[in-house]
Protein backbone atom coordinates (compact mmCIF):
# COMPACT_ATOMS: atom_id res chain seq x y z
CA UNK A 1 0.00 0.00 0.00
CA UNK A 2 1.11 3.37 -0.78
CA UNK A 3 2.09 6.08 1.87
CA UNK A 4 -0.52 7.94 3.86
CA UNK A 5 -2.06 10.96 2.67
CA UNK A 6 -4.50 11.46 5.09
CA UNK A 7 -4.94 9.94 8.53
CA UNK A 8 -7.69 9.96 10.55
CA UNK A 9 -7.07 8.97 15.10
CA UNK A 10 -9.81 8.36 17.28
CA UNK A 11 -11.99 11.15 15.88
CA UNK A 12 -15.27 12.17 17.66
CA UNK A 13 -18.12 14.49 17.14
CA UNK A 14 -20.95 15.87 18.71
CA UNK A 15 -24.13 17.77 17.84
CA UNK A 16 -24.84 20.25 21.10
CA UNK A 17 -23.17 20.01 24.34
CA UNK A 18 -23.55 18.50 27.24
CA UNK A 19 -26.17 16.32 28.53
CA UNK A 20 -27.93 16.46 25.28
CA UNK A 21 -25.16 15.86 23.21
CA UNK A 22 -25.56 13.35 20.14
CA UNK A 23 -22.52 11.69 19.61
CA UNK A 24 -22.79 11.77 15.77
CA UNK A 25 -19.21 10.25 15.08
CA UNK A 26 -17.28 7.93 17.90
CA UNK A 27 -13.61 6.89 17.78
CA UNK A 28 -13.42 7.33 14.03
CA UNK A 29 -9.91 5.98 12.08
CA UNK A 30 -9.16 5.88 9.03
CA UNK A 31 -6.14 6.18 6.35
CA UNK A 32 -6.42 7.18 3.22
CA UNK A 33 -3.38 6.23 0.87
CA UNK A 34 -1.67 8.18 -2.05
CA UNK A 35 -3.36 7.81 -4.91
CA UNK A 36 -6.34 5.26 -3.93
CA UNK A 37 -10.37 5.31 -4.25
CA UNK A 38 -11.45 5.06 -0.27
CA UNK A 39 -15.11 4.59 -0.22
CA UNK A 40 -17.30 4.82 2.65
CA UNK A 41 -20.57 3.49 2.75
CA UNK A 42 -23.53 2.91 4.56
CA UNK A 43 -27.55 3.99 4.97
CA UNK A 44 -28.59 8.27 5.71
CA UNK A 45 -27.70 9.20 9.33
CA UNK A 46 -24.78 6.44 9.44
CA UNK A 47 -22.01 9.31 9.87
CA UNK A 48 -20.61 9.57 6.75
CA UNK A 49 -21.14 13.11 5.61
CA UNK A 50 -20.36 14.56 9.14
CA UNK A 51 -17.27 12.62 8.29
CA UNK A 52 -16.62 15.08 5.42
CA UNK A 53 -17.84 17.96 6.94
CA UNK A 54 -15.64 17.48 10.31
CA UNK A 55 -12.09 16.88 8.36
CA UNK A 56 -12.57 19.90 5.98
CA UNK A 57 -13.43 21.79 9.07
CA UNK A 58 -17.02 22.42 7.07
CA UNK A 59 -19.17 21.26 10.35
CA UNK A 60 -21.09 24.06 11.34
CA UNK A 61 -22.44 24.34 14.46
CA UNK A 62 -24.05 22.66 16.65
CA UNK A 63 -21.42 20.54 15.23
CA UNK A 64 -18.39 20.29 17.49
CA UNK A 65 -15.38 18.07 16.95
CA UNK A 66 -14.54 16.85 21.17
CA UNK A 67 -11.81 14.71 20.30
CA UNK A 68 -9.50 13.25 17.93
CA UNK A 69 -6.81 14.40 15.22
CA UNK A 70 -6.84 14.63 11.06
CA UNK A 71 -3.32 14.89 10.09
CA UNK A 72 -2.74 15.73 5.81
CA UNK A 73 0.51 14.41 4.84
CA UNK A 74 2.48 16.44 2.19
CA UNK A 75 5.03 14.53 -0.29
CA UNK A 76 7.65 16.41 1.12
CA UNK A 77 7.04 14.66 3.89
CA UNK A 78 5.46 17.27 5.98
CA UNK A 79 2.60 16.72 8.39
CA UNK A 80 -0.41 19.21 8.79
CA UNK A 81 -2.75 19.31 11.65
CA UNK A 82 -5.64 20.15 9.72
CA UNK A 83 -7.35 20.38 13.36
CA UNK A 84 -5.51 23.21 14.42
CA UNK A 85 -5.38 25.20 11.46
CA UNK A 86 -5.86 28.91 11.54
CA UNK A 87 -8.61 30.29 9.61
CA UNK A 88 -6.19 31.91 7.04
CA UNK A 89 -4.18 28.71 6.96
CA UNK A 90 -7.62 27.09 6.06
CA UNK A 91 -8.57 28.94 3.64
CA UNK A 92 -5.27 28.47 1.70
CA UNK A 93 -5.19 25.10 2.41
CA UNK A 94 -8.91 24.03 0.83
CA UNK A 95 -9.27 23.88 -2.78
CA UNK A 96 -5.51 23.75 -2.98
CA UNK A 97 -4.44 20.39 -1.12
CA UNK A 98 -8.14 19.01 -0.40
CA UNK A 99 -11.16 19.97 -1.82
CA UNK A 100 -14.68 18.70 -1.81
CA UNK A 101 -17.43 18.00 -4.28
CA UNK A 102 -20.83 18.10 -2.54
CA UNK A 103 -24.35 17.01 -3.34
CA UNK A 104 -26.66 18.62 -5.56
CA UNK A 105 -24.36 20.68 -8.24
CA UNK A 106 -27.32 22.94 -8.66
CA UNK A 107 -27.22 23.97 -4.88
CA UNK A 108 -23.57 24.07 -4.97
CA UNK A 109 -22.99 26.03 -8.06
CA UNK A 110 -24.27 29.90 -7.92
CA UNK A 111 -27.08 30.44 -10.34
CA UNK A 112 -26.95 33.72 -11.55
CA UNK A 113 -22.58 33.29 -12.08
CA UNK A 114 -21.53 31.82 -15.17
CA UNK A 115 -19.40 28.48 -15.15
CA UNK A 116 -16.62 30.86 -16.80
CA UNK A 117 -16.61 33.06 -13.69
CA UNK A 118 -17.30 30.29 -11.32
CA UNK A 119 -14.13 28.65 -12.52
CA UNK A 120 -11.37 31.84 -12.58
CA UNK A 121 -13.42 32.36 -9.04
CA UNK A 122 -11.23 29.53 -7.14
CA UNK A 123 -8.36 30.30 -9.76
CA UNK A 124 -8.34 34.22 -8.63
CA UNK A 125 -8.62 33.60 -4.68
CA UNK A 126 -6.01 31.08 -4.78
CA UNK A 127 -3.38 32.51 -7.59
CA UNK A 128 -3.91 36.24 -7.79
CA UNK A 129 -0.74 36.17 -10.18
CA UNK A 130 -2.61 34.78 -12.89
CA UNK A 131 -3.91 36.91 -15.61
CA UNK A 132 -7.34 37.18 -16.96
CA UNK A 133 -6.64 35.24 -19.97
CA UNK A 134 -4.58 32.43 -18.27
CA UNK A 135 -7.09 31.68 -16.00
CA UNK A 136 -9.80 31.71 -19.00
CA UNK A 137 -7.60 29.32 -20.74
CA UNK A 138 -7.19 27.12 -17.86
CA UNK A 139 -10.73 26.77 -17.26
CA UNK A 140 -11.11 25.85 -20.73
CA UNK A 141 -8.31 23.03 -19.81
CA UNK A 142 -10.65 22.02 -16.67
CA UNK A 143 -13.60 21.63 -18.65
CA UNK A 144 -11.75 20.15 -21.26
CA UNK A 145 -10.08 17.43 -18.52
CA UNK A 146 -14.13 16.90 -17.57
CA UNK A 147 -15.36 16.27 -21.24
CA UNK A 148 -17.26 19.92 -21.84
CA UNK A 149 -16.70 21.76 -24.57
CA UNK A 150 -14.81 24.83 -23.60
CA UNK A 151 -18.01 26.90 -25.86
CA UNK A 152 -20.14 26.43 -22.25
CA UNK A 153 -17.90 28.61 -20.67
CA UNK A 154 -20.50 31.42 -20.81
CA UNK A 155 -23.22 29.40 -19.57
CA UNK A 156 -25.27 29.67 -16.93
CA UNK A 157 -26.02 26.40 -14.66
CA UNK A 158 -29.88 26.05 -15.43
CA UNK A 159 -28.35 26.00 -19.12
CA UNK A 160 -26.56 22.85 -18.49
CA UNK A 161 -27.90 19.08 -17.91
CA UNK A 162 -27.64 17.60 -14.17
CA UNK A 163 -25.00 15.52 -15.33
CA UNK A 164 -22.31 18.10 -16.31
CA UNK A 165 -23.12 21.12 -13.80
CA UNK A 166 -21.48 18.01 -11.65
CA UNK A 167 -19.04 17.71 -13.87
CA UNK A 168 -18.47 21.42 -13.61
CA UNK A 169 -18.30 20.90 -10.11
CA UNK A 170 -15.35 18.52 -10.19
CA UNK A 171 -13.83 20.57 -12.81
CA UNK A 172 -14.08 23.59 -10.01
CA UNK A 173 -12.51 20.96 -7.35
CA UNK A 174 -9.46 19.83 -9.39
CA UNK A 175 -8.71 23.73 -10.71
CA UNK A 176 -5.77 23.75 -8.10
CA UNK A 177 -4.67 20.29 -8.56
CA UNK A 178 -5.26 19.01 -4.92
CA UNK A 179 -3.96 16.03 -3.36
CA UNK A 180 -7.25 14.41 -1.88
CA UNK A 181 -10.59 15.28 -3.35
CA UNK A 182 -13.92 14.69 -0.85
CA UNK A 183 -17.05 13.57 -3.04
CA UNK A 184 -20.15 13.30 -1.06
CA UNK A 185 -22.47 11.91 -3.07
CA UNK A 186 -21.53 13.12 -5.95
CA UNK A 187 -23.67 11.34 -8.58
CA UNK A 188 -26.75 10.42 -6.58
CA UNK A 189 -29.36 13.16 -8.43
CA UNK A 190 -27.98 11.37 -11.42
CA UNK A 191 -29.27 9.21 -13.55
CA UNK A 192 -27.18 5.55 -13.63
CA UNK A 193 -25.78 5.73 -16.73
CA UNK A 194 -24.53 9.51 -16.12
CA UNK A 195 -23.42 8.18 -12.64
CA UNK A 196 -21.00 5.75 -14.09
CA UNK A 197 -19.84 8.03 -16.98
CA UNK A 198 -18.94 9.97 -14.31
CA UNK A 199 -17.10 7.90 -12.22
CA UNK A 200 -15.04 6.75 -14.80
CA UNK A 201 -14.14 9.56 -15.85
CA UNK A 202 -13.07 10.34 -12.01
CA UNK A 203 -11.17 7.35 -12.05
CA UNK A 204 -9.20 7.99 -15.13
CA UNK A 205 -8.24 11.70 -14.13
CA UNK A 206 -7.28 10.07 -10.69
CA UNK A 207 -4.95 7.71 -12.74
CA UNK A 208 -4.09 11.09 -14.74
CA UNK A 209 -3.11 13.53 -11.97
CA UNK A 210 -2.48 11.05 -8.71
CA UNK A 211 -4.78 12.33 -6.20
CA UNK A 212 -6.61 10.64 -3.93
CA UNK A 213 -10.29 10.28 -3.07
CA UNK A 214 -12.72 9.69 -0.02
CA UNK A 215 -15.83 8.52 -2.04
CA UNK A 216 -19.45 8.71 0.14
CA UNK A 217 -21.81 6.79 -0.81
CA UNK A 218 -25.49 4.85 0.30
CA UNK A 219 -24.82 2.89 -2.76
CA UNK A 220 -22.34 0.20 -1.88
CA UNK A 221 -22.67 -1.28 -5.52
CA UNK A 222 -20.55 2.08 -7.10
CA UNK A 223 -18.35 1.77 -4.03
CA UNK A 224 -17.40 -2.13 -5.00
CA UNK A 225 -17.06 -0.87 -8.62
CA UNK A 226 -15.05 1.62 -8.29
CA UNK A 227 -12.94 1.93 -4.72
CA UNK A 228 -9.56 0.31 -3.59
CA UNK A 229 -10.63 -0.28 -0.41
CA UNK A 230 -14.30 0.64 1.19
CA UNK A 231 -15.00 1.44 5.12
CA UNK A 232 -18.56 0.74 6.21
CA UNK A 233 -20.23 3.22 8.64
CA UNK A 234 -22.93 2.44 11.08
CA UNK A 235 -24.47 4.50 13.97
CA UNK A 236 -21.09 7.09 13.84
CA UNK A 237 -18.29 4.28 13.86
CA UNK A 238 -16.69 2.24 10.91
CA UNK A 239 -17.62 -1.17 11.54
CA UNK A 240 -15.89 -3.01 8.93
CA UNK A 241 -13.27 -1.86 6.62
CA UNK A 242 -11.27 -3.97 3.74
CA UNK A 243 -10.27 -4.06 -0.03
CA UNK A 244 -13.55 -3.15 -2.66
CA UNK A 245 -13.01 -6.87 -3.67
CA UNK A 246 -12.69 -8.43 -0.42
CA UNK A 247 -15.85 -6.47 0.98
CA UNK A 248 -17.86 -7.96 -2.01
CA UNK A 249 -16.61 -11.55 -1.92
CA UNK A 250 -16.73 -11.80 2.02
CA UNK A 251 -18.31 -8.89 3.97
CA UNK A 252 -17.71 -10.43 7.44
CA UNK A 253 -20.12 -8.09 9.29
CA UNK A 254 -23.54 -8.55 8.94
CA UNK A 255 -24.43 -5.03 8.28
CA UNK A 256 -21.86 -5.16 5.39
CA UNK A 257 -23.40 -8.07 3.98
CA UNK A 258 -26.98 -6.96 4.46
CA UNK A 259 -25.77 -3.56 2.69
CA UNK A 260 -24.30 -6.07 -0.18
CA UNK A 261 -27.72 -8.24 -0.54
CA UNK A 262 -29.83 -5.04 -0.39
CA UNK A 263 -28.70 -4.42 -4.51
CA UNK A 264 -29.22 -6.89 -7.66
CA UNK A 265 -26.34 -8.22 -9.05
CA UNK A 266 -25.97 -6.91 -12.30
CA UNK A 267 -23.28 -10.20 -12.99
CA UNK A 268 -22.38 -13.49 -11.67
CA UNK A 269 -24.64 -16.15 -9.93
CA UNK A 270 -28.12 -14.82 -9.45
CA UNK A 271 -28.82 -13.69 -5.24
CA UNK A 272 -31.91 -12.89 -3.03
CA UNK A 273 -32.71 -10.05 -2.09
CA UNK A 274 -32.90 -9.83 1.30
CA UNK A 275 -32.16 -6.48 2.51
CA UNK A 276 -31.97 -5.37 5.95
CA UNK A 277 -35.18 -5.31 8.55
CA UNK A 278 -35.62 -1.93 10.56
CA UNK A 279 -34.02 1.43 10.97
CA UNK A 280 -30.99 3.24 11.36
CA UNK A 281 -31.13 3.94 15.13
CA UNK A 282 -31.53 7.36 15.60
CA UNK A 283 -28.20 9.23 17.21
CA UNK A 284 -29.80 9.98 20.28
CA UNK A 285 -31.09 7.21 21.55
CA UNK A 286 -28.47 4.39 20.25
CA UNK A 287 -29.26 0.78 21.15
CA UNK A 288 -26.55 -0.42 24.37
CA UNK A 289 -23.18 -2.58 23.18
CA UNK A 290 -23.08 -3.30 19.20
CA UNK A 291 -25.76 -0.44 17.77
CA UNK A 292 -26.51 -3.16 14.88
CA UNK A 293 -28.16 -5.49 17.78
CA UNK A 294 -31.40 -4.68 17.06
CA UNK A 295 -31.41 -5.27 13.59
CA UNK A 296 -28.46 -8.37 13.24
CA UNK A 297 -29.70 -11.56 12.30
CA UNK A 298 -26.55 -12.80 13.94
CA UNK A 299 -26.54 -11.50 17.42
CA UNK A 300 -25.66 -13.41 20.33
CA UNK A 301 -24.61 -12.99 24.03
CA UNK A 302 -22.41 -10.38 24.20
CA UNK A 303 -24.04 -8.46 21.16
CA UNK A 304 -26.70 -6.69 23.26
CA UNK A 305 -24.50 -5.06 26.26
CA UNK A 306 -20.71 -4.85 24.80
CA UNK A 307 -19.36 -2.27 21.86
CA UNK A 308 -16.94 -4.65 19.43
CA UNK A 309 -13.82 -2.68 18.40
CA UNK A 310 -12.76 -2.53 15.43
CA UNK A 311 -9.89 -4.95 15.19
CA UNK A 312 -8.60 -7.19 12.87
CA UNK A 313 -10.56 -10.89 12.81
CA UNK A 314 -9.34 -13.30 15.02
CA UNK A 315 -7.19 -15.69 13.84
CA UNK A 316 -6.95 -13.14 10.69
CA UNK A 317 -2.94 -11.55 9.98
CA UNK A 318 -2.22 -11.95 5.93
CA UNK A 319 -5.71 -9.29 5.13
CA UNK A 320 -5.62 -5.64 5.52
CA UNK A 321 -9.45 -5.78 7.08
CA UNK A 322 -10.54 -4.85 10.31
CA UNK A 323 -14.70 -5.55 11.51
CA UNK A 324 -16.10 -4.70 14.58
CA UNK A 325 -18.42 -7.61 15.25
CA UNK A 326 -18.05 -10.19 18.03
CA UNK A 327 -18.47 -13.03 15.64
CA UNK A 328 -15.02 -12.30 14.94
CA UNK A 329 -13.38 -11.56 18.05
CA UNK A 330 -12.52 -14.10 20.31
CA UNK A 331 -13.03 -12.97 24.25
CA UNK A 332 -15.19 -9.91 24.46
CA UNK A 333 -13.11 -7.15 25.99
CA UNK A 334 -13.17 -2.92 26.60
CA UNK A 335 -16.15 -0.35 25.82
CA UNK A 336 -15.54 2.56 24.57
FE1 LIG B 1 -24.46 -8.71 15.00
FE2 LIG B 1 -23.36 -9.06 17.39
FE3 LIG B 1 -21.82 -8.70 15.28
FE4 LIG B 1 -23.24 -6.69 16.23
S1 LIG B 1 -21.57 -7.74 17.27
S2 LIG B 1 -23.04 -7.24 14.10
S3 LIG B 1 -25.09 -7.73 16.89
S4 LIG B 1 -23.18 -10.43 15.66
Amino acid sequence: MSEPVLTISDLHVDYGTGDDAVHALRAIDLTLHRGEVLGLAGESGSGKSTLAYAVTRLLSPPGVITGGDVHYHRRDGEKVDILSLSAPELRAFRWAELSIVFQGAMNSLNPVHTVRSQLTDVLKAHRPEMKRAERTDRAKELLALVGISADRLGAYPHQLSGGMRQRVMIAMALALEPEIVIMDEPTTALDVVMQRQILRQLVKLREQLGFSVVFITHDISLLIEFSDRIAIMYGGRIVEEAGAADIYRDARHPYSDGLLHSFPALHGPRRELAGIPGSPPHLAAMPAGCAFHPRCPRAFDPCASRVPMLTRPAGETAEPRTVACWLHHAAPTGVR
